[in-house]
């Protein structure tokens, strides 16, 4: 086109009456296309014909963790994030398929560099990055003349354990997912050489082996492979690129139809990390097919999942089909993840408060309550209501002895290999670029980052707070000259009275439910407080009980804990730790107090040692007081809390209520969460 061009303009220098016309016509077509172009703003928007998102993801080493996130990161890099190479060395060592060795082709390689490659370059350590080299190399090398990547050979991963295809679609995905993301931090061309070739190699063989050949999970994941070639196209423009996105899209269950029609009301046949990974599918095809349906089928699943499966920590039973909403079925450490991951891809295409709203529930309460504060173990399976924790039978639908108890691969090894990625992708989601040159921050917790706004001006902001804890949030802002940009802030629909302020003055009426955008010109130094008042409330959940919510936290019930560490004589774990109650857990709330829980659940701020890490019961930052009473024939079956008492149908005869303390649901690890309310008379 550019020699055309030329050509066109030599030829048209020599009708000096008509070049002036012929420079206008250049010009409005150079700005036209400068105008569509992604490259226009400072980040990389979607190019048509997707949609233009609201909010773009910024690259991996942007955003740095602060306060007590980036404590939880350094006990990722301690614990067993920085060390399954040791801790699960006959998957994750040199054997490993994805290194070229002999050993597991599949899956669990793939899923700890998706957690550790961010790791790696968020805390920006020479270490964990030279240890996700090899595997991020292997990779890029692995492939063949047809466009194909990654191990080709069967192997058997571990004797006794199931023979994956090596060839099988599904494990790609997430090699993907850590590609793209070593691309954002190092600009590494390789990458996109290797996907435009593996793209094109998708789409010349989907057609004969589909995404579900090999095995089922690539079908129902499908909307990860879809997310990373929508990246890739709006690199490089390639149509082929939008051709293989309606094929993902057709090949990949039918998530957007399962959700609208109340599929996960009844059908307990689904996976329950499926589900968390195929929330994401119908947000992310949106950007193609641009029709309302998609967000609402987003909607609409989460909505289902609350009211059918759904726990007060934002997930759902699956243990691991989906189970129902009784608070003793198990929560899949991977549906914590994969769920948050969704929220993840889908908050930056929609904005939608809803889903950073969702993404903080299960990040501030089922995230840190299912690995050990030092990260040297994990569970398979939580419960909403936690009693025991031991090697016990107990009723779930996929049967571990050990799915509760705290091990390196207690239950099944999935969580193991898949459970870091959730906090690093959490910090590189607390901030987007925003489609207007501005800035976003969607979902709050202690940061630095780094950004270019306006016309490619750096700005630096501190966003400096206890948050999810404490109710106010403050950025401070670092900027080399005068600059005018839009500072965009999400207000969580759970607020009722948010306050904004701009260098200590009142800004707007801001309401909860919204994204506030403060546009004005700033300087260095400027700073900007947002207050979330946070109000003690009640939902209800199943058998009518009462969870304690409060802002974005959950509150649960503190039980003393006895923690043992038990030598194991198993082949995976050389130990494993049981947990059990020191105080009585069967207390039910009063129903006069649930009535009133401004008045009669009382909040108390405690006074910890600074730097503290804040997610166990001793260092909690905040407790609530309120009343409860023992309910007698509440009792342990089968290693759970027994059936839950219905609420309020009784009246209930008990000793007098005594004081009670509700602490964060992931400061605990044994827990109520969801009450038996009663109406008392004392005897
Ligand atoms: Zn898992």
């Amino acid at each position: 086109m550019k020699e055309n061009y030329i050509q066109i303009i030599i030829y048209e220098m020599k009708n000096q009456k008509r070049l002036l016309f012929l420079l206008f016509i250049i010009a409005f077509f150079t700005f036209s296309a400068f105008a569509q172009s992604p490259q226009s703003s400072n980040y990389l928007n979607n190019r048509a014909p997707l949609i233009t998102k609201p909010f773009i993801e910024l690259p991996l080493g942007s955003i740095s963790p602060e306060g007590w996130l980036k404590d939880q990161l350094i006990r990722q890099k301690n614990g067993m994030t920085g060390h399954l190479d040791s801790v699960y060395s006959k998957v994750m060592g040199k054997r490993n398929g994805w290194l070229g060795g002999d050993g597991d082709v599949w899956e669990r390689g793939p899923y700890w560099i998706d957690g550790l490659l961010p790791l790696a370059y968020i805390l920006k350590d020479k270490d964990l990055i030279a240890k996700v080299k090899p595997w991020v190399e292997w990779a890029l090398n692995s492939q063949q003349p047809d466009g194909y990547f990654g191990p080709s050979v069967d192997r058997e991963n571990e004797p006794g354990l199931q023979r994956n295809n090596a060839r099988d679609w599904w494990p790609k995905m997430v090699v993907l997912k850590y590609l793209q993301q070593y691309y954002t931090a190092t600009g590494d061309d390789r990458v996109i050489r290797l996907m435009v070739n593996y793209f094109k190699y998708q789409l010349k063989e989907l057609p004969k082996f589909p995404l579900d050949h090999w095995t089922h999970w690539g079908a129902d994941r499908g909307g990860d492979n879809l997310a990373v070639v929508y990246w890739l196209y709006n690199l490089t423009g390639e149509q082929f690129l939008l051709d293989l996105g309606e094929l993902l899209h057709q090949q990949t269950v039918n998530w957007t139809d399962a959700f609208l029609t109340g599929k996960l009301r009844t059908q307990l046949s689904f996976h329950c990390v499926n589900v968390a990974q195929g929330m994401k599918e119908p947000g992310i095809y949106y950007q193609q097919k641009k029709e309302k349906k998609y967000i609402d089928a987003v909607k609409s699943g989460l909505a289902d999942l609350k009211e059918f499966q759904g726990f007060p920590d934002g997930l759902y039973g699956g243990d691991e089909m989906l189970h129902g909403n009784n608070p003793t079925q198990g929560s899949e450490f991977c549906s914590a993840v994969e769920m948050m991951f969704s929220m993840e891809s889908i908050l930056p295409v929609t904005g939608e408060v809803a889903f950073a709203d969702q993404l903080e529930r299960v990040a501030f309460n089922a995230l840190p309550t299912q690995a050990t504060d030092n990260y040297d173990s994990r569970q398979y399976f939580q419960q909403s209501n936690q009693v025991l924790i031991t090697k016990n039978p107990r009723n779930f639908n996929t049967h571990y002895e050990d799915a509760l108890a705290f091990g390196p691969l207690t239950g099944y090894p999935c969580c193991t290999s898949n459970m870091h990625q959730g906090w690093p992708k959490f910090t590189q989601n607390l901030w987007y670029a925003s489609s207007d040159q501005g800035i976003a921050a969607l979902v709050y917790a202690p940061s630095k980052v780094n950004a270019k706004v306006g016309k490619g001006t750096e700005v630096e902001i501190t966003e400096t707070t206890g948050y999810p804890f404490d109710e106010s949030i403050r950025f401070g802002i670092k900027i080399a000259g005068k600059t005018t940009f839009a500072f965009h802030l999400r207000i969580p629909a759970w607020c009722k009275n948010p306050a904004l302020s701009v260098n200590g003055k009142k800004w707007g009426n801001p309401e909860g439910n919204s994204i506030a955008v403060i546009s004005r010109e700033w300087s260095d130094g400027d700073f900007v407080e947002l207050v979330l008042p946070m109000q003690v409330t009640i939902s209800r959940w199943y058998e009518n009980s009462a969870a304690v919510e409060r802002g974005p936290l959950v509150y649960a019930l503190k039980i003393g804990e006895e923690w043992k560490k038990v030598s194991s004589q198993d082949k995976y774990n050389e130990f494993y730790y049981e947990v059990r109650p020191t105080t009585p857990w069967n207390f039910g709330l009063i129903a006069a107090s649930v009535k009133n829980p401004e008045k009669d659940f009382e909040v108390v701020k405690r006074v910890v040692p600074k730097d503290s890490y804040p997610w166990n019961p001793e260092n909690t930052p905040v407790e609530i007081k309120t009343k409860g009473v023992i309910i007698p024939f509440w009792t342990l079956y089968n290693g759970s809390a027994g059936p839950l008492p219905y609420s309020e149908q009784y009246q209930l005869k008990t000793d007098p209520p005594q004081e009670i303390t509700l602490i964060p649901y992931g400061c605990t690890t044994l827990r109520i969460t969801e009450f038996p309310v009663v109406q008392v008379k004392f005897k």
